[in-house]
């Protein structure tokens, strides 16, 4: 059994939404944060975890994790996504078994990485069973596919019995309707209705391409011929003519949404979002996003309008693994713009509050609840660990969800000083 109360000093403690405190020392007690700063509360016992930054739990706000069994991302980088789904739609097909080994090496691979929690689309016919054997926070929304009329009644009873069961270890349920082409407006309607009478959260993959774009403009382009050729078309599919700030108006009426990849919304949809930033959110999934060569994602301008933009891995079929700490890496490379404590802030505080919990998870400070990772920094780490968190290989060598210490994980690397080695962390 794991001490029900023990203090953790890091060379920095990230608390994220104050600055950073070089030597600091979080205190757990039951499973919770009880104190954050230079050394524990009345001078007890403190396990130093020598060079590292301890930050909360990182939340991966958009996985696929049955898609996990990509080696590789499909296709090669900069093909077009009306290109792309395809393969996916072949990539499932050919494989006999989407079954629950697949899923428990993604849940594995995120928490290997540092993530405690996360937003997981899950396809029809999932088994919770490998979530719940899991100690990772998974919300899982489960995907709604319906382009023709005939699919559509079977799509919402799925969303029906997906918000009425009750897997175990399960941390939230949600809707996904999956985007605007593949999903009829009475089914997108329905969805969101019965996720507001749930007070469940929903995502959609929205903007992603100015291919879409053009479809719900004209009803036309490369996605409708994509969507004829896979028999996944039908007439009134799209209410022509649309645009991304239609579909926001219709997600505003979730408890939560989620809006994934967002790459193309003008600046009056960002207002649009900014003006409801407590309960929709931008998904951006950085090395997704690199794998299909889509122009500069506008993240500093997204997040000066007040848009509350969170990062996700998005599956392994678009992006090389399931770090979220490499996606920050990556994004912390592609935006100079943005500053190194922003990108932290968009993984841990800005996730919690597109799904809601930012009561709990997400900061450092007391009252929360202790999901923690270390990662080590640089022997030397410059004045600002958070781009030495970013722009250094560290990585990440002890987690904790709720106060428990989540094993294994490989040693720190050479050079790297650990004072108390993983073994012997409470
Ligand atoms: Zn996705």
């Amino acid at each position: 059994m794991p001490p029900s109360s023990f203090s953790l000093r890091a060379r920095y403690v990230l608390p994220v939404t104050s600055e950073p405190i070089e030597h600091g020392v979080v205190t757990v007690a039951g499973g919770k944060i009880v104190a954050v700063g230079p050394a524990a509360p009345g001078g007890g016992k403190v396990h130093d975890l020598g060079e590292v930054a301890l930050l909360p739990g990182l939340i991966n706000a958009h996985t696929h994790l049955e898609l996990s069994d990509c080696e590789r991302p499909l296709g090669t980088t900069g093909l077009r996504l009306v290109d792309w789904i395809p393969q996916v739609v072949a990539h499932r097909a050919k494989r006999s078994d989407p079954g629950p080994a697949i899923v428990a090496g993604g849940l594995f691979e995120c928490l290997q990485a540092g993530t405690t929690a996360l937003a997981d689309t899950v396809a029809p016919g999932f088994s919770p069973a490998e979530f719940e054997r899991a100690p990772i926070r998974a919300a899982l929304f489960q995907e709604l596919i319906a382009p023709t009329p005939e699919r559509a009644d079977r799509a919402l009873e799925r969303a029906r019995r997906h918000l009425e069961s009750k897997p175990g270890g399960c941390w939230q349920l949600g809707l996904s309707p999956h985007a605007p082409y593949t999903v009829r407006p009475e089914l997108l309607d329905a969805a969101i209705d019965l996720a507001a009478r749930s007070g469940a959260p929903v995502a959609m993959h929205l903007a992603e391409s100015l291919e879409e774009v053009e479809l719900l403009a004209t009803g036309n382009g490369p996605f409708r011929a994509m969507l004829e050729s896979l028999g996944a078309w039908s007439d009134g599919l799209v209410p022509v003519p649309a645009r991304p700030l239609d579909y926001l108006r219709k997600l505003a009426a979730a408890p939560y949404a989620l809006i994934v990849h967002g790459n193309c919304l003008n600046a009056a949809e960002w207002d649009f979002l900014a003006e409801r930033r407590d309960r929709m959110s931008v998904v951006y999934c950085p090395r997704s996003h690199a794998h299909f060569d889509y122009p500069a994602y506008p993240l500093g301008k997204m997040l000066a309008a007040g848009v509350n933009v969170c990062l996700g891995t998005d599956s392994r079929a678009s992006a090389p693994d399931l770090s979220l700490l490499a996606e920050m890496r990556f994004a912390a490379e592609r935006h100079p713009d943005v500053r190194p404590a922003t990108l932290v802030e968009l993984a841990t505080r800005a996730a919690a509050c597109a799904l809601g919990c930012h009561a709990e998870l997400g900061r450092l400070v007391p009252g929360m609840k202790a999901d923690l990772t270390a990662v080590t920094l640089p022997p030397s780490p410059d004045a600002d660990p958070c781009e030495a968190l970013l722009h250094s290989g560290g990585r990440v060598v002890a987690t904790w969800i709720e106060g428990t210490r989540q094993p294994p994980f490989p040693t720190a690397p050479a050079g790297v000083r650990l004072v108390d080695n993983s073994a012997t962390l409470p």
